[in-house]
């Protein structure tokens, strides 16, 4: 018979895989936070934690978590061939391979995901910066700097998208109230 995984074993993997490597997921959303409340100045840190849990249900983002962060630990552990070894131990800036596995899961979730990715891709702020492997002490995070990026790009635009949608269903609301109000007036 066919060997096969069960989408709940991934999940709990890649989310053991990001707790182990120091990665949770308020460090995440703190980022989603810092990104999106320039837009939104009610917004609190609750919305955040849930978009980001809701990023981490997709199995693609889960599969990228693997594959990323399995290298990151082998190339701690010197395992990797070289050069393969040396480029990701030493997070060679032209590699490319981490943000291209990491910008896969962004186009999923729209224009938004796609700009906040670049933007934290270039001003690494949060979790992101402490994650970065030229100044973090012999570990290695090569891949997952550029996965917490994508994953907190991804929670973002979707987060943004909600909010919309929740305020327009407020205002339809507020206007049939207001509606109503009238038509008891004028009857
Ligand atoms: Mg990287």
């Amino acid at each position: 018979m066919k060997k096969q995984v069960h989408s709940k074993d991934v999940k709990e993997a890649a989310l053991k895989l990001l707790n182990d490597r120091g990665v949770t997921v308020e460090d995440i959303a703190e980022i989603v936070y810092q990104m999106q409340s320039p837009y939104h100045p009610e917004l609190t840190m609750e919305p955040c934690i849930a978009s980001v849990q809701a990023v981490l249900e997709k199995r693609e983002i889960q599969h990228a978590i693997l594959v990323g962060v399995e290298l990151d630990v082998l190339a701690e552990q010197g395992k990797l061939s070289e050069p393969l070894q040396t480029i990701v131990a030493t997070d060679e800036g032209l590699f490319g391979c981490d943000e291209t596995l990491a910008l896969g899961s962004v186009f999923g979730y729209g224009s938004i995901a796609v700009t906040t990715f670049g933007y934290l891709d270039k001003h690494k702020i949060g979790v992101i910066k402490r994650l970065d492997t030229k100044t973090s002490g012999g570990r290695v995070h090569t891949f997952l700097d550029d996965l917490v990026a994508s994953i907190a790009a991804n929670a973002s635009s979707r987060m943004a998208h909600r909010l919309r949608d929740e305020q327009e269903a407020a205002d339809e609301r507020q206007n049939s109230v207001l509606a109503d109000g009238a038509s008891e007036q004028a009857g």
